[in-house]
């Protein structure tokens, strides 16, 4: 089974104005992008759909959030009906800034899950462990817990709308990214969870995609890596070395 390779942008709260943005889309616009691999970007969700109606047809659009509940009085929100009719395919949750700053819990990022599958998004779904955690020997058994709550509200054909991004929160927007050792063992190990959890063929079938300071300089021995099938990529996500970054498999 080969899984498609899958690099998606989080450009979290940025960029700060319409130019830059403008700028940003024009780099991928013109670039020559690995057809092989799936690409998505994650606007503010103030630009998802002016972003999808000037980017190329062959890069798609993510939110970064969405809420549990189809519509009502929950003031800031968007919904995932909202997104589907925007036809806004992604949705990225669970995401450490959402956990950590907007205090989101495991529970809570599976109640979107499901209520984003119920709408038919696709999710990209983020867990990890802190730094803390690393140091306690506790990434395997971090990583399991916020899965689990996940797995738990999921029926096995869900698992095909799901891109797991394993994300260490002491690598993201540190610099600091995970050895190539470190991110093959975590992946490895969400794998295998996968393969108890749910099943061999969605262990085998699901894309495990790495995040937390990935770039030019560092993504082709990861992409190399056989649990790595891409990568979530923030800071550099908004320079143009994010092509690179896409063609890592090239
Ligand atoms: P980073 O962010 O690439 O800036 O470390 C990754 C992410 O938060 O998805």
């Amino acid at each position: 089974m080969t899984r498609q390779f899958f690099v998606g942008g989080n450009f979290k709260m940025n960029p700060a104005t319409r130019e830059a943005k403008q700028a940003l889309v024009k780099v991928l616009n013109d670039a020559e992008l690995d057809q092989n691999t799936e690409v998505v970007v994650a606007p503010p969700s103030l630009y998802l759909i002016p972003l999808q109606e000037i980017i190329r047809k062959d890069v798609k659009v993510a939110a970064q959030n969405c809420y549990y509940k189809d519509s009502g009085a929950f003031t800031g929100e968007i919904s995932p009906g909202q997104l589907v009719d925007s036809k806004i395919p992604y949705v990225i949750l669970g995401h450490s800034e959402r956990r950590t700053l907007f205090h989101e819990t495991s529970e809570i990022v599976a109640q979107k899950t499901r209520a984003a599958l119920d709408k038919g998004l696709s999710v990209i779904l983020c867990i990890g462990e802190t730094l803390n955690e690393r140091e306690a020997g506790e990434t395997a058994k971090v990583c399991q817990a916020q899965l689990e709550a996940v797995v738990k509200v999921l029926k096995e054909s869900d698992w095909s709308k799901i891109v797991i991004a394993y994300e260490p929160v002491w690598a993201i927007g540190t610099g600091k990214v995970a050895t190539p050792q470190q991110a093959q063992e975590a992946h490895a190990d969400i794998r295998s969870y996968l393969t108890k959890a749910v099943s061999s063929s969605v262990a085998e079938a699901t894309r495990i995609i790495y995040g937390g300071s990935v770039n030019a300089a560092n993504c082709k021995e990861l992409s190399k890596l056989p649990d790595v099938d891409g990568f979530l990529v923030g800071g550099a996500s908004l320079k143009p070395e994010f092509v690179q970054i896409v063609n890592s498999k090239k």
